[in-house]
């Protein structure tokens, strides 16, 4: 480009300045990143009744990123986690639940809204390379089942797993909206894939 503009005033051609290019866009996401709540009772005695599970194959509770509270672009914050893992790990269900939708959008790329089976929370993944052959909305998957394998589609610099899990409403429409929960502390058991048809 460079070269060419050069060449092109070399032969007195009127050149209008480029526009700048755009700012690189931090990883931000448009679901659930305004608000968070705090854990509270009810959460913790959710998490003891049902362990949760890291949603990414072979990662153990302590390698899921503590990421919750980072800064993004616009003043948000991140409100989920980050599990840094090479493309094409397997990602799989963190709890017994039902899917809710598949869909992609521009900054989340290939993802997944997972509602849990008690309907207390939404889970939510993205940047997914695909999902799993056979997902689909509505159906009923047990923890540890396969859903899909990690990616870098939407605004994801490298491969990763966003997770991200907010608290339900069941009279709330935009439900990607609802509040985030910082569940990092509550994962104990490591990601492991189990028979979709152990239930
Ligand atoms: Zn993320």
């Amino acid at each position: 480009m460079i070269v060419a503009l050069v060449a092109m005033a070399g032969c007195g051609a009127s050149i209008r300045p480029l526009p700048p290019l755009p700012a690189p866009v931090p990883e931000s996401y448009p679901s659930g990143g305004t608000a968070r709540v705090p854990a509270d009772a009810d959460d913790t005695s959710y998490f003891d009744a049902n362990p949760l599970m890291v949603p990414v194959e072979g990662v153990q509770p302590s390698g899921v990123s503590d990421s919750f509270n980072d800064r993004r672009d616009n003043g948000r914050t991140h409100r989920a986690s980050d599990i840094l893992v090479p493309k094409g790990t397997r990602v799989v269900a963190a709890e017994s639940g039902t899917i809710m939708r598949l869909s992609r959008n521009a900054l989340g790329g290939i993802t997944i809204y997972m509602m849990d089976e008690t309907g207390r929370f939404i889970f939510y993944y993205a940047h997914l390379e695909g999902y799993a052959d056979g997902l689909a909305a509505n159906e009923h998957v047990s923890q540890g089942e396969l859903l899909g394998y990690v990616g870098m589609t939407g605004n994801a610099p490298v491969p990763h797993l966003h997770f991200q899990v907010m608290r339900r409403d069941p009279d709330r429409h935009d439900y990607w909206n609802s509040p985030a929960v910082d569940v990092k502390p509550f994962f104990t058991i490591p990601g492991q894939v189990r028979a979709s048809n152990e239930q």
